[in-house]
């Protein structure tokens, strides 16, 4: 008899399978993938490279409570992320900064008010922030969102910024000084052995019991459990019953090459060109010192595994039915990016397991709110982060 049945061994998975089984219980943890990790998932491949399969993840946060928690399994190996997008032949800083703007237009703006002014003389007044374009167009204007934002979004969510909820390309701000680097956390790390080794520490417990390549479907019915912890898509839990919520899907290609670096940078972007929209080069988020070098492309696809939920107001009505379907089932808990349907970063879905897990520690009559936390309905999941 366990505890809990825990569906997925991602980082949704993987805190509440930790912090259960440190407070004595036990636990089942499941994954219908072969390994370990979720989409963080790192593994040397045939040439000996330390690469991330599901693409590039580079740890950041600022909250405290996520990095301490997370440093009891890891190491770390101090790293900035920096971006450059490939526009009109050029290599230019994403975000968009004062060297982005001088090097598009042949400008020599020196000043932060300078830059300032400029965004000031392209920007387009928008009466209310509501979709992707907005955020971009009403702060740079159209041409340098159609250089860098427009095309780069329509190939990576298969629809147009003006359909796409606000917080997609919010997710870049705009810098009016020379900062180039993607992210501006306080902590800014990558695990020192890598994700899966982070996770193979997670799950090192007497408590916890692994299977890797079987579904939750096929195990549930076969063991005993108290309760289920569910980190897979929410609408494939209820057997899509409201219809299948959308998620974006990539195909990576993997390629090592008979050189020792490819690119000044671990990720380009191809806003305009081909049909991957980035290239990451793992060297630099690894530091791995190796004559060959691993690269991977990114294909957005509509089919194949689910990376992304796609943030638009149909989506989220579809959700919102879900989520009260959710919180209606008794001792089940959705936690994670795909059984919450957020576009998370790591930090906030461990940040969003631990407060579960508090829900779970906490008194009986806290139960039922448990379940409504994960699902976001009425607690505040989402911690402040600043991200
Ligand atoms: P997942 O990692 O998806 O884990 C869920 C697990 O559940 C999977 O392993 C799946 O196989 C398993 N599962 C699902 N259904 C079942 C079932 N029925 N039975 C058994 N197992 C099941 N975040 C960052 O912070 N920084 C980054 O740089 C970053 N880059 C990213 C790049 C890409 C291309 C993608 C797709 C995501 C990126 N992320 C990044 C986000 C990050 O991957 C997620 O926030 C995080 O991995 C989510 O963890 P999770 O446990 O919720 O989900
Ligand atoms: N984006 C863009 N151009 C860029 C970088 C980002 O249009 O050069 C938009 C695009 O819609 C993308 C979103 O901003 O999906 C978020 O970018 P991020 O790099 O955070 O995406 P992720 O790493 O989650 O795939």
């Amino acid at each position: 008899m366990f505890d809990y049945l825990i569906a997925g061994a991602g980082f949704a998975g993987a805190v509440v399978a930790e912090r259960m089984a440190s407070l004595g219980k036990k636990v089942l943890v499941i994954d219908r993938r072969k390994h370990i990790g979720g989409n963080a998932y790192d593994h040397p491949n045939e040439d000996g490279l330390l690469v991330h399969r599901y693409g590039p993840h580079i740890f950041h946060t600022n909250s405290e409570q996520v990095f301490d928690y997370l440093s009891k399994f890891t190491s770390w190996r101090a790293y900035e992320h920096r971006v450059l997008a490939s526009v009109d032949g050029k290599l230019v800083p994403v975000p968009i900064n004062q060297d982005t703007v001088n090097t598009l237009y042949g400008l020599k703006l020196k000043t932060e008010a300078e830059v300032e002014a400029f965004f000031a003389s392209q920007a387009e007044p928008r009466t209310s922030i509501r979709t992707s374009e907005d955020v971009v167009v009403s702060k740079v204007g159209r041409d340098l969102y159609e250089k860098l934002f427009r095309n780069y979004t329509r190939k990576q969510w298969g629809k147009d910024p003006s359909e796409l909820d606000a917080l997609v390309t919010a997710r870049i701000p705009v810098r009016t000084n020379r900062d180039d680097r993607y992210f501006t956390d306080r902590y800014q790390v990558m695990p020192k052995h890598g994700f899966t080794h982070m996770f193979e520490n997670m799950l090192d417990h007497r408590n916890i019991t692994l299977e890797l390549g079987c579904d939750y479907r096929d195990v549930a019915p076969k063991v005993k459990f108290k309760e289920i912890i569910y980190s897979g898509p929410v609408d494939e839990f209820f057997g899509f019953r409201f219809g299948e919520l959308p998620y974006r899907s990539l195909r990576f290609e993997h390629k090592t090459l008979k050189k020792e670096f490819l690119q000044p940078v671990a990720v380009i972007n191809y806003p305009n060109d081909h049909a991957y929209t980035r290239v990451t080069e793992f060297k630099h988020l690894t530091g791995q010192a190796h004559r060959q070098t691993g690269v991977v492309y990114e294909y957005p696809a509509a089919e194949g595994d689910p990376y992304y939920p796609v943030p638009t107001p149909e989506n989220a009505a579809l959700y919102k039915r879900y989520a009260e379907l959710a919180a209606a089932t008794p001792n089940v808990h959705f936690v994670g990016r795909l059984a919450t349907y957020r576009y998370y970063n790591m930090d906030q879905v461990v940040a969003q397991a631990l407060t579960l897990c508090k829900h779970l520690t906490a008194a009986p009559e806290f139960a039922v709110k448990a379940a409504a936390a994960a699902v976001g309905l009425s607690l505040p999941v989402r911690p402040a982060l600043g991200v």
